[in-house]
């Protein structure tokens, strides 16, 4: 595991309040950030608009996590906060509002949005991997047959053909021969069905390269 990994799951792991915490807290940070006077030493990426997106960016993130499953609410919730920081920035002597700044937090949002659909994917992959399904049911023989999960040699036939695909990964039907493969399992059975019916073409012309 990755050390960003290791860092996803440790922030993820945090209690819910926690994240609300860290996201209410980076926003009044990003806030008292743009309303300082500009001739007050601060922290930054030396260019105002990688600023305003990096902070969008990581807002987006922590929003993500904090509040899961309203990630429209907190996208356009941040944007909305993008447009009220330049609106208070007219106000102060030494800042201005700017399209570009809010087009600069838009961009954030949507890589921070990329992102947290990156993540997520990722970790229902993980959740399916874990999920340990202790048995299956024979999709095929429709009478309760229970299917055996390992490692099982296959026989792939086509009209008079036959052919053996070596140790399949999945669960196997003992009666019916029927088999729910794991992932990237079934193309091999494919590949060889597909070969198969390649031979059977009599006109060898037909065969593709
Ligand atoms: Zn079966």
């Amino acid at each position: 595991m990755g050390l960003l990994d290791s860092i996803i799951e440790g922030y993820t792991g945090l209690p819910l309040w926690a994240h609300r915490l860290a996201f209410g807290g980076c926003m009044l940070v990003v806030m008292a950030l743009s309303l300082m006077p500009a001739e007050v030493p601060m922290p930054s990426t030396g260019w105002d608009k990688s600023n305003h997106f990096l902070a969008f960016f990581v807002l987006t993130l922590l929003g993500g996590v904090a509040y899961p499953g309203r990630t429209a609410l907190v996208l356009t919730g941040l944007l909305a906060y993008g447009a009220l920081i330049e609106v208070l920035q007219s106000f102060t002597p030494s800042r201005s509002a700017e399209w570009g700044d809010l087009l600069a937090d838009a961009v954030g949002l949507l890589l921070g949005w990329m992102v947290l659909q990156l993540v997520r994917m990722q970790a229902q992959m993980v959740d399916l991997k874990r999920s340990d399904i202790t048995q299956m049911v024979c999709p095929q023989c429709h009478n309760g047959t229970e299917m055996h999960y390992g490692k099982q040699d296959m026989t792939i036939t086509h009209g008079a053909m036959a052919r053996q695909v070596f140790a399949v990964s999945g669960w196997h039907c003992p009666v019916c021969k029927e088999c729910v493969f794991d992932l990237g399992e079934g193309i091999r059975c494919v590949e060889t069905l597909e070969a198969m019916i390649l031979d059977s073409v009599p006109d060898k012309s037909l065969r593709s390269a």
